[in-house]
């Protein structure tokens, strides 16, 4: 085997049909292309007491095995901090005074892309930052750390989507609350696991040339991706809980199995009759996954 794919769930809840898709996607290009399966817990906020068993327990419950132990977020702070210290021992990296609200508010700068940090804290004198500091004393916040980035775009290469070249701007590496920013962390998560493939929900590829760049920086070999589309309901609006019986329990629940469960998501895929995830693997060709998202159109929704 040589290199990685993963899932890395946030355990915020019960993952719903849309989630369990990408996932078998993950598993099997993986498992196709040679590669481990790792798993990772994505649990630096929006957690959820419970949740990340019953994920766990879900995705075994479809047929997936993963490689290792899974690594959660959580553990990983030291890691973190060595590659924040690692950009700003090159310079690459500085304190940002800014809220939520003077960003948005903020004109933008020529050649930025549309709601990319205008780099207001970038290059402050030493007073301007000492008076930044005080205010962030007085909201009772560590200042946020953003990385230097050095330049504007960044391509990366996706399965489906082909060369995409991306907005790279100042993101955040530590955020206000002294917790370590997602861009950062999956970065180095998957840095250290060896992971030298992506697959998720493409409300994220937006981020991939961003995170792809820091992987640069660090010294890191960036990804190649797979952005799946997301799972919808009818109404066009994303998936959620609110849908009705949208995860792998609401449809147990309703006396379904889980290889009925299997069964729809092969059917999305174009690959019907699947009872496991690894018909899937043996049966679904990825040259062939629909590029528009999934309506999910269940009697029950
Ligand atoms: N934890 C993220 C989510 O559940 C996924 C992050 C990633 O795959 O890079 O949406």
């Amino acid at each position: 085997m040589t290199g990685a794919g993963r899932y890395a769930p946030s355990p915020s809840g019960d993952l719903h049909l849309g989630n369990l898709r990408t996932a078998i996607l993950a598993w099997a290009l993986a498992r196709r292309t040679d590669r481990a399966f790792r798993l990772r817990v994505e649990d630096l906020d929006r957690v959820r007491e419970g949740a990340e068993a019953r994920q766990l327990e879900d995705l075994a419950a479809l047929g997936l095995d993963w490689d290792g132990p899974v690594v959660r977020q959580s553990a990983r702070t030291a890691a973190y901090e060595e590659a924040l210290a690692d950009l700003a021992a090159r310079g690459l990296v500085y304190e940002c005074y800014c809220t939520r609200r003077e960003i948005l508010e903020a004109p933008s700068a020529p050649h930025t892309p549309p709601g990319a940090y205008p780099g207001t804290c970038r290059d402050l004198t030493d007073a301007e930052r000492e008076a930044g500091r005080e205010r962030m004393r007085e909201l009772r916040r560590e200042p946020a750390l953003r990385l230097r980035a050095g330049v504007d775009t960044w391509t990366v290469h996706d399965l489906w989507a082909g060369e995409v070249s991306g907005g790279v701007d100042d993101v955040v590496l530590r955020r206000g609350d002294g917790v370590v920013a997602y861009n950062l962390a999956v970065v180095v998560d998957d840095g250290a696991a060896g992971v030298d493939q992506v697959v998720r929900a493409d409300d994220l590829l937006s981020s991939a040339p961003r995170q792809s760049h820091l992987a640069h920086l660090l010294g890191l070999p960036g990804p190649t991706y797979a952005h799946v589309p997301l799972a919808v309901a009818p109404s066009g609006a994303r998936l959620a809980k609110r849908d009705g019986a949208v995860t792998l329990r609401d449809r147990l629940a309703l006396g379904e199995s889980a290889a009925d469960v299997v069964g729809r998501i092969g059917d999305s895929l174009g690959v019907p009759g699947c009872r496991t995830a690894a018909d899937v693997l043996e049966r679904w060709d990825p040259a062939t996954l629909p590029r528009e998202p999934w309506v999910v159109d269940l009697p029950t929704l």
